[in-house]
């Protein structure tokens, strides 16, 4: 949604003092749209905690600060329910692809077929780059998924995942390679990670196989372990799956497992747990980026549904 449009959905509902969240990538414009609600007599209160995805919604911290409304800055709607009204405003970053395009032709020459994944704050730049794309012979694939045409989340790629058959390769435009690396984990055909901030096309191959090595190893761990952590986060876009099902199981099977919640999860918090491994009922990322950081295992849930390690 424009903020013009916010404003006007603000006044609406004479919200008198609104709860800012805004994505890390953006904060130093923090005050950007601080002013815009000022100018119209509204209240701005800004969240300087983390915010990962629209999943990240404070609530309670707004609603304690006796705000009327949220206003989420860079993300699009998640679906979280919340009892005062909640208002996702657009940030685009601006940037041209096309000195990146142009810089590394080369890392996607041999590919026909393109399939274009981004994220919802470079979703304008999937015209030009689609446009350059053709105009240098190549067929390019698209679907709409989200709000927007080729947009991914973290946690939801099916944009790239429906025309996957289509593709020889993935390119996905972005800053960093959180994005593309979702999309690298479910498909086997190649990621070609554009980003616009290093100036770069990434292939994605080698993190990719590092990962599904850990994981595959982390699994093997649970599986022969005595003490398990899981790890829940009451941010209510960010609770997955039915820990206290899937806790019985697994003691059930002779394990011990003790639950661990928190409001953000952080690879500091989890270093000193006394457990052999942990499962995430969290994000879905935070089981799979930076793995090699962690000093205890960790797996997603979903690995020991899919794996279903409950049989023996
Ligand atoms: S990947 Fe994680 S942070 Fe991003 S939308 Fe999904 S749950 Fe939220």
């Amino acid at each position: 949604m424009k903020i013009e449009k916010v404003i006007e959905e603000l006044k609406k509902i004479k919200a008198k003092r609104v709860f800012i969240q805004y994505p890390e990538g953006i904060k130093r414009n923090i005050l950007k749209y601080a002013k815009i609600l000022q100018e119209n007599s509204i209240e701005p209160v800004m969240c300087l905690e983390s915010t990962y995805g629209a999943c990240d919604v404070r609530e309670y911290e707004a609603k304690l600060l006796k705000c009327d409304a949220l206003l989420h800055v860079g993300h699009e709607d998640f679906g979280v329910k919340t009892e005062i009204p909640i208002f996702y405003v657009d940030w685009f970053i601006e940037a041209n692809p096309l000195i990146c395009l142009e810089k590394n032709f080369d890392k996607i020459k041999k590919y026909q077929n393109i399939g274009l994944v981004t994220s919802v704050q470079f979703i304008h730049m999937m015209k030009p780059v689609r446009e350059w794309l053709e105009n240098h012979n190549k067929k390019t694939f698209s679907y709409t998924h989200q709000q927007y045409e080729g947009q991914m989340l973290g946690c939801r790629v099916q944009a790239g995942k429906k025309i996957e058959d289509n593709v020889d390769c993935f390119l996905c435009i972005g800053a960093g390679k959180f994005y593309g690396l979702g999309l690298a984990l479910e498909t086997n055909k190649p990621m070609l990670n554009l980003d616009i901030e290093m100036n770069k096309i990434h292939d994605m191959k080698d993190i990719v196989n590092k990962i599904n090595k850990i994981t595959a190893w982390n699994l093997e761990v649970v599986k022969d372990s005595k003490t398990i952590g899981f790890l829940i986060t009451w941010k209510k876009g960010q609770m997955f799956g039915s820990p206290f099902i899937i806790k019985k199981k697994l003691e059930d099977m002779g394990k011990n497992v003790y639950v661990f919640a928190m409001d953000e999860m952080t690879i500091q918090k989890l270093d000193f747990l006394k457990v052999d491994a942990l499962v995430s009922f969290g994000c879905p990322r935070i089981s799979t980026d930076d793995l090699e950081k962690y000093k205890i295992p960790i797996i997603n849930f979903t690995e020991l549904i899919k794996n279903n390690i409950f049989k023996k």
